[in-house]
């Protein structure tokens, strides 16, 4: 479903992509890894179109991304920093890839039950955005990414400030829906078990480059590199 080619990003002097080959098959899941600054967020980003490539390739679906503005890739980002609307409340921020998408508000109203008791926050629909914790709001961010159902689900380290015990029961039950819906997911995590929980393959970067991909078994069992081996917490 996606494939990059050779992409480059550069921002002034620093190169923080540096010739990107990846592939994410339809209906798997691909977990990105790596130090920070290694480039993950911004691999998303050009994805998404939020940031141009300098060079290289971004196709989805075979089709040549370049020039394609965000709303029209089909592909869904949740942020690093989820970036909600402040002004809007719970059930405002995850229905507004609904909205857009022309859903009728019964549909609409249903669809943000069921997401909000997906990621835990049954019945939050009317509480402010800025009344939740980072990790509510962080669950309200994953609910509105999930919402419009995009062909790619790109995550950008969707359980980071969740505690271990909700953070595994996501990822459980995150692994059944995309599963069920068949959804391709482009994940970046720092979490390895998370990694290794969802993903069917795993991209660890380094300094803009693929330092390894491979399933987690390949990756875990046979690490390329003594950065790969050392970033994976092996001692050498
Ligand atoms: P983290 O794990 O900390 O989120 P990351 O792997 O997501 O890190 P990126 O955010 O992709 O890293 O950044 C890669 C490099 O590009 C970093 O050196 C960063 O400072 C730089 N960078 C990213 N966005 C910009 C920008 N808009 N302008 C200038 N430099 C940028
Ligand atoms: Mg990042």
């Amino acid at each position: 479903l996606l494939r990059l080619e050779g992409v480059g990003v550069r921002f002034g002097g620093r190169t923080a992509l540096d010739g990107v080959d990846l592939e994410v098959p339809e209906h798997r899941t691909v977990c990105v890894l790596g130090p920070s600054g290694s480039g993950k967020s911004t691999l998303l980003r050009v994805v998404a179109g939020l940031q141009r490539a300098d060079r290289g390739r971004v196709l989805l679906a075979g089709a040549d991304q370049a020039g394609v503005p965000p709303h029209r890739r089909g592909v869904g980002l949740m942020f690093q920093d989820h970036q909600l609307f402040p002004q809007r409340d719970v059930a405002g921020n995850v229905a507004f890839g609904l909205r857009m998408r022309g859903a009728g508000r019964e549909e609409r109203d249903r669809r943000v039950g069921e997401l909000l008791e997906l990621v835990g926050l049954p019945g939050a629909q009317r509480r402010a955005v800025p009344t939740l914790s980072g990790g509510e709001q962080q669950r309200v961010a994953l609910a509105r990414a999930l919402a419009p159902q995009p062909k790619l689900l790109m995550l950008d380290e969707p359980l980071g400030q969740l505690d271990r015990g909700l953070r595994e029961r996501l990822v459980t039950e995150l692994r059944g829906l995309f599963g069920r819906l068949g959804t391709t997911v482009l994940a970046v995590t720092h979490d390895q078990g998370e990694a290794f929980a969802l993903a069917d393959r795993v991209v660890v970067m380094r300094d803009g480059r693929v330092a390894q991909s491979g399933t987690p078994l390949e990756v875990w069992g046979r690490p390329a590199s003594q950065f790969v081996a050392r970033f994976l917490g092996f001692d050498n």
